[in-house]
């Protein structure tokens, strides 16, 4: 298939489109690198052997994205165009809505207006809110967000279904994606976060790096094994994989599809530390501090609904996801520079 990938400069697009190519796609990028770097796409070009066609355009320009639709003969759009931060979206949520809402529905209606009904959307555990059943699995019901970030997710989502009940003919495929961590193991690419990390394994690597002095564990009094949080991590290599899956569904016209993308298994920010240690035999110094507003205990998936579906399932392991993630940051302490 001829895939437009939106974000496919970012971390998990990125690693996304070598899976794409390394399947027989072909695949056109379209990104305004507002959180993301021109040389990511050179390094998959590397690895990959292949040139592939971008844009610097931002999603909510139709004049420009219907020039590049009328060039290319798109069967797909993998949609991973959007802004991520969660506390960022608290202070400013008029730019969230804006970028994701608005985003989103000048995509649709670009595509719309060529004939492309075929979307496979990022989506995210945080739609589950504080989740009702653990481990949680796609019939858990969408919750309550706790910040706009969330929301624009439960929106989009809700948005693509109202679609296809309007139009049937559309096939969309939502992917809940858990805590993805890790790196392609060239560690060409990786994760380049913008400022102070936000999330758990980019501000590891960056203590390890020398970057920050020690890492702060946010709680260590929840209800779980040793009192810190518990999350389902999986390899952003794994997670690129099951794209490619998810297209299959599409080309056997699946209609709506949700599929968790998560390994099942839960680890506490403590677990995940020693691991790191164990495996990359480096110290990783930190300190207790109070819970971040709007974390919860513990969020895990039951994946086994894209096992049976799809034939996905998550094969690393968190040995790997440590190795990867350090193999990338190690050899770009400054990420993409
Ligand atoms: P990322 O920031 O690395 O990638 C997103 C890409 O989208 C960036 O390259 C950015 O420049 C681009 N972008 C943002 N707004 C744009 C716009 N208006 N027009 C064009 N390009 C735009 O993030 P990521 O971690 O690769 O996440 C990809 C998707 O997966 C996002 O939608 C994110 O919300 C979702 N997601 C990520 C995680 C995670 O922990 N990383 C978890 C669940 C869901
Ligand atoms: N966390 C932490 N210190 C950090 C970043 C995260 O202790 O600097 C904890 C956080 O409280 C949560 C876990 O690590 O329990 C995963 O957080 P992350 O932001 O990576 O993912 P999310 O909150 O989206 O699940």
């Amino acid at each position: 298939m001829n895939i437009l990938v939106t974000g496919g400069a970012g971390y998990i697009g990125s690693h996304t489109l070598i899976e794409l190519i390394a399947s027989g796609h072909s695949v056109v990028v379209v990104d305004n690198l507002c959180n993301s770097s021109k040389i990511a796409i050179n390094r998959v070009e590397k690895i990959t052997g292949t040139s592939i066609p971008f844009y610097e355009t931002d999603i909510r320009d139709k004049e420009a994205l219907n020039i590049i639709l009328d060039k290319h003969q798109i069967n797909c759009c993998i949609h991973f165009a959007g802004l991520k931060a969660v506390g960022e979206s608290v202070s400013h949520p008029h730019e969230y809505y804006d970028n994701n809402i608005t985003g989103t529905l000048t995509l649709i209606g670009a595509l719309r207006e060529h004939g492309i009904k075929n979307i496979i959307f990022s989506s995210s555990a945080t739609v589950y809110g504080e989740p009702q059943v653990i481990p949680v699995t796609e019939d858990c019901p969408k919750g309550i967000c706790t910040n706009p970030y969330g929301w624009t997710k439960w929106m989009i989502e809700q948005m693509l279904i109202d679609l296809h009940t309007a139009d049937p003919t559309y096939n969309v495929v939502l992917l809940r994606y858990f805590n993805p961590i890790g790196a392609h193991e060239s560690g060409l690419i990786g994760e380049n976060p913008n400022g102070i990390p936000n999330n758990l394994m980019p501000y590891i690597t960056q203590v390890a790096v020398g970057k920050r002095d020690k890492l702060h564990i946010f709680g260590n009094d929840y209800d779980t094994p040793d009192g810190t949080g518990v999350r389902d991590y999986i390899h952003v290599v794994d997670l690129a994989k099951g794209h490619v899956k998810a297209l299959n569904a599409i080309q056997s016209n699946c209609g709506v599809e949700v599929y968790n993308l998560g390994t099942g298994k839960g680890y506490s920010v403590l677990d995940i530390v020693k691991a790191f240690e164990r495996v990359n035999d480096v110290k990783i110094p930190y300190v207790i501090d109070d819970r971040r507003p709007g974390d919860i205990a513990t969020c895990y998936s039951d994946p086994s609904k894209a096992w049976t579906a799809l034939g996905w399932k998550a094969e690393y392991g968190i040995e790997e996801m440590c190795r990867d993630s350090w193999n990338w940051q190690r050899q770009n302490p400054d990420g993409y520079g």
